[in-house]
């Protein structure tokens, strides 16, 4: 009888310590992003400090935020945090505001990501809409021409002219000028206004928007182009920082600063900066 006794105690402690094993192993194989330790006290609501950021970098189209809410100059508003907790998949497919900045974008470093460390690659495409257009027609009527590489190469390129986005790519092509041993990396460019979705994905790509350049296609490398039956992404850069880091600053962020790298991309995102 006694022997019975220790025997169950004995068995039920190994049963236990198996459902605790299976529980932590279920329990770290999937990541949830979101905000829940905010939602955890309703009294706490302070003005998320992104928030400031975007107000910040876009003063011509936002003019107040409160609390949860971006108000917008035509009298709109955007709720920032919509509270849900997403996974990896979801972020990307059906992120709020606040979800952009899910990843610190760190500029001007020298660093290799982490698996699915994309600072920037989240968008919520209403906001980029409401700013650069909603349709290819609207997005086009804001392009403006800037000269590329103006004492060389002296090329032709449309970016838009919405929150002086002309302007600060015109900065960085005169810079790059006279950078004479980086010109293979940008002489040719490999595209940037384009109304399109993202390559196997139903997300509009920032080149729709009229925010983003490709460089030198030669010298880039896309995780999609090297995709093999592994898993896991191997990452691969070719493009020197000192062009990155031009970029970054005048605000724009580096597809290369991704675990699904995208090194010849680049895209105005001041509030990431
Ligand atoms: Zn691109």
């Amino acid at each position: 009888m006694k022997k019975s006794f220790y025997i169950l105690i004995l068995i039920s402690i190994l049963a236990l310590s198996v459902l605790f094993i299976l529980k932590r192993q279920n329990e770290s194989t999937t990541i949830i992003y979101g905000s829940p330790q905010i939602k955890a006290d309703n009294n706490f609501n302070p003005i998320d400090s992104n928030l400031i950021k975007l107000q910040k970098s876009y003063p011509d189209f936002i003019i107040g935020i409160k609390n949860n809410t971006i108000i917008w100059k035509d009298s709109s508003t955007m709720i920032f945090d919509d509270s849900l907790e997403k996974d990896f998949d979801e972020l990307l497919n059906n992120p709020d505001v606040q979800d952009m900045f899910t990843f610190k974008y760190t500029p001007f470093i020298v660093d290799t990501p982490c698996v699915n460390f994309d600072p920037g690659r989240i968008r919520n495409d209403e906001f980029f809409k409401k700013m650069y257009g909603f349709s290819k027609n609207e997005v086009r009527a804001n392009l403006d021409t800037i000269i590329w590489l103006p004492s060389t190469l002296n090329m032709e390129v449309l970016i838009t002219k919405v929150n002086g986005v002309n302007i600060q790519l015109q900065a960085i092509s005169n810079e790059l000028d006279s950078l004479i041993m980086y010109h293979k990396y940008v002489e040719t460019i490999g595209g940037t206004f384009n109304w399109r979705k993202i390559l196997n994905t139903n997300r509009l790509s920032a080149h729709s928007f009229g925010i983003a350049i490709d460089i030198n296609v030669k010298y880039s490398n896309y995780w999609e182009w090297d995709k093999s039956y592994s898993s896991t992404i191997k990452y691969k850069n070719q493009i020197p920082i000192e062009i990155v880091r031009i970029f970054e600053k005048h605000g724009f962020i580096w597809g290369g600063r991704w675990y699904h790298y995208d090194t010849m991309h680049f895209e105005y995102r001041p509030e990431l900066l």
